[in-house]
């Protein structure tokens, strides 16, 4: 058997395009959406991360501004940069990427965000609001594979649902979008005994957990969803060639950048078994950009128009 690929990028243009006629649609009725990300430090991750979703919201016609922070930043400035943007009017929309520097407690500092412009709904209000299936602004990873899921018509409902990895940003809200959609789910962890065996329990598998290539065959159900969450440079040409065969473009890549990316799940034997998969770069990454753009026009939609 050889997987089907799950068109992540596909599915984000499509939700992206959907976003830009619904941002269109407030503009004509005096509203530009606004989203503000604040940047702390000078981590080159979250540099490209920003920089990519500013241009993405650009794109859609949102408002978009960066807030730059020195890497020093004492608590007290951050918490008043936060305030500020809870009273624009402008701004529906507040991003705090993570992480913080160490000195900056990003439990302290999420909770300060305006539940109603909290756009990777981090807020414990929001976690709430997901817990109790309420409407609110949903963690963008796993929202987008949500819609990922629906949209390549996957059916959730009556689903065994396997989720590696409890984090508050992927793990835990996705075995709860899971579980709203009326899967079965088993959320698995670092102490999880038999972590193979119960993970092949799910019809749908999700791997999140920051471990290049860990989840292997045996792990997956035949004919499975696999749904790979982790992003993992690799800069050893045996370990590409061990991920992905002689894949002339793999050891391009190497060759000219000097790593390839990988997933958490072992891309060659997954496709062996599994019968849907999201390739890596290309499958839930777009996804979790086109969500946050998503979130931020209904934040603007709900805070703006429903008063
Ligand atoms: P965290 O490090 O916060 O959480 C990892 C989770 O995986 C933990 O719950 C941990 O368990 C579990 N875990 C780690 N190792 C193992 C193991 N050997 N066996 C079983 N469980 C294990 O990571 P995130 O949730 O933030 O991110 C996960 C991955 O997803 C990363 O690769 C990250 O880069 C990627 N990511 C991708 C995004 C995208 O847009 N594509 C967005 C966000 C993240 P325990 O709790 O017991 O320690």
């Amino acid at each position: 058997m050889s997987a089907r690929l799950l068109d992540g990028k596909g599915v984000a243009k499509a939700i992206r395009e959907e976003v830009k006629r619904g941002v269109s649609e407030l503009v004509a009725r005096g509203v530009t959406p606004g989203l503000a990300a604040i940047l702390v430090g000078e981590n080159p991750a979250s540099e490209i991360y920003v920089r990519n979703k500013t241009r993405a919201s650009e794109e859609a016609g949102i408002h978009s501004e960066t807030l730059r922070l020195a890497a020093d930043t004492t608590p007290g400035v951050l918490a008043e940069t936060i305030d500020a943007l809870n009273r624009r009017e402008d701004i529906d929309a507040i991003l705090l990427q993570l992480p913080l520097p160490s000195h900056l407690d990003s439990g302290e500092f999420i909770p300060r965000i305006d539940p109603d412009k909290d756009v990777d709904g981090f807020h414990p209000v929001n976690v709430g609001r997901l817990v109790q299936n309420d409407p609110g602004p949903r963690p963008c990873t796993p929202a987008g594979i949500i819609e990922l899921l629906r949209r390549e018509k996957i059916e959730i409902k009556g689903a065994r649902a396997s989720v590696i990895g409890r984090s508050n940003i992927v793990g835990k809200p996705m075995a709860l979008l899971l579980l709203h959609e009326h899967a079965t789910v088993t959320i698995c962890h670092s102490r999880t005994r038999e972590l193979a065996k119960v993970a092949s329990e799910g019809d749908i598998l999700v791997a999140a957990m920051g471990s290049p290539g860990f989840v292997r065959g045996d792990f997956i159900k035949p004919g499975a969803t696999v749904i790979d969450v982790g992003i993992n440079r690799v800069e050893e040409r045996d370990a590409v060639i061990d991920y992905f065969g002689e894949d002339e473009s793999r050891l391009a890549q190497l060759e000219t950048k000097g790593y390839t990316l990988v997933g958490d799940v072992h891309p060659r034997e997954a496709q062996k078994v599994a019968g849907a998969l999201t390739p890596v770069p290309g499958g839930v990454g777009p996804l979790t950009i086109a969500m946050l753009l998503d979130n931020t026009m209904r934040l603007a939609r709900r805070r703006r128009l429903s008063s």
